[in-house]
C-alpha cells in the first residue's frame, strides 16, 4: 500500500526509524496522543494512524486534549475532526490557565509551570484510558532548540529523550517526531487538511523569547550550512563522554577504582 504523498512517505520513514531505534511502540500498545490541535500534534496522530494501518504489529490510538480553559479555544474543531476520521477521542477541561494566573506574578514565565500541570493531567488521563504509552508531538527543531537553550542559558548539556519513563515508573512518554522537522510537520498538517487550532494562551508567541532566539540562530546558520539541523540531531545521539568535563562521567582513576571497590566517595576525600 503506497503512502498518500511524497511528504507522507518521508515522514513515515522518519517516524518508523524513530520507533525502531528507540523501541517507541510495541505489540499491543495503547498509545495516547496528546492532541492540542497545533500542527505538531495533528501531524503526529495522522502519521501514527497511517502507520498503525500498515504496521506488522498491533497497537491502538486514543487522542486526548487537555483544555487549559482559555476563552476562544476551538476544541470543538478538534473533537469534530477526530470523529470524522474515526479517531477515539477524549477531552479534559481544566482550570490550568486560571491556576497559573493565581500562582505566578505578571512578569514570570508561565510555560514551565503550565507544562508541569499539563503533564500531571496527561499522566492521570493515561491511567484512566489504559494507555501504555503517551505520545507527544515534539519534533526535531524542539530537540535541537532545547539543547541550545540548556547550553546557553541553563549551564547544562541536555536535550530531551525520544523515550522517557516517568519518575514513578508508571508511564512511558514517547516522541516519535524526533527526526521530523517543524516545517515538515506544518506542511503535513496542512496537506492532510487538519484544522490547526491555537491554544489561546495570552503568553503564546511572545514568551519564551530565548527559544525564539535559539530558533532564529539555527535558521541563520542553516542558510550557510543546510545540513546543520541534521548534524545537531546526530550529535545528541553521538555523545563522546570522555570529551566532556562532567566528573560524574569521567572520575579520576583513583576514584574510579575506589568506587568499584565499594568505598564511599566521602571517605576518599578524608584520607
Ligand atoms: S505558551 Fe501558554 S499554553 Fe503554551 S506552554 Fe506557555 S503557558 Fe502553556
Amino acid at each position: 500500500m503506497a503512502y498518500a504523498t511524497p511528504l507522507e512517505t518521508r515522514i513515515a520513514k522518519k517516524v518508523t526509524r524513530a520507533i525502531a531505534e528507540y523501541g517507541l511502540i510495541e505489540e499491543g500498545d495503547r498509545v495516547m496522543v496528546g492532541l492540542s490541535g497545533g500542527k505538531d500534534s495533528w501531524a503526529l496522530i495522522n502519521i501514527l494512524d497511517v502507520l498503525r494501518r500498515r504496521a506488522p504489529i498491533r497497537f491502538s490510538l486514543v487522542a486526548v486534549t487537555v483544555d487549559s480553559g482559555y476563552d476562544g479555544y476551538r476544541h470543538d474543531l478538534i473533537s469534530q475532526t477526530c470523529e470524522q476520521r474515526g479517531w477515539e477521542y477524549r477531552i479534559e477541561h481544566t482550570g490550568i490557565g486560571e491556576a497559573i494566573e493565581d500562582i505566578l506574578d505578571a512578569t514570570a514565565t508561565p510555560c514551565s509551570l503550565c507544562a508541569r500541570l499539563r503533564r500531571g493531567v496527561l499522566y492521570r488521563l493515561a491511567t484512566e484510558v489504559g494507555a501504555t504509552k503517551i505520545a507527544l508531538g515534539h519534533h526535531l527543531d524542539d530537540f535541537i532548540e532545547t539543547l541550545l537553550l540548556n547550553l546557553f542559558f541553563a549551564g547544562s548539556l541536555k536535550a530531551m529523550p525520544a523515550r522517557l519513563v516517568s519518575d514513578n515508573a508508571q508511564h512511558v512518554v514517547i516522541r516519535p517526531l524526533v527526526y521530523v522537522t517543524e516545517s515538515e510537520a506544518r506542511l503535513y498538517a496542512r496537506e492532510q487538511a487538519l484544522p490547526i487550532v491555537g491554544c489561546c494562551c495570552p503568553a503564546c508567541g511572545d514568551l519564551s523569547l530565548q527559544r525564539q532566539r535559539a530558533k532564529r540562530l539555527v535558521a541563520e546558520l542553516e542558510v550557510e550550512h543546510p545540513e546543520i539541523k541534521n548534524s545537531m540531531i546526530r550529535a545528541i545521539g553521538n555523545v563522546a563522554t570522555r570529551h566532556l568535563l562532567d566528573k560524574r562521567l569521567n572520575p579520576l582513576p583513583e576514584l574510579r577504582e575506589a568506587l568499584a571497590d565499594g568505598v564511599a566517595p566521602l571517605r576518599l576525600l578524608r584520607t
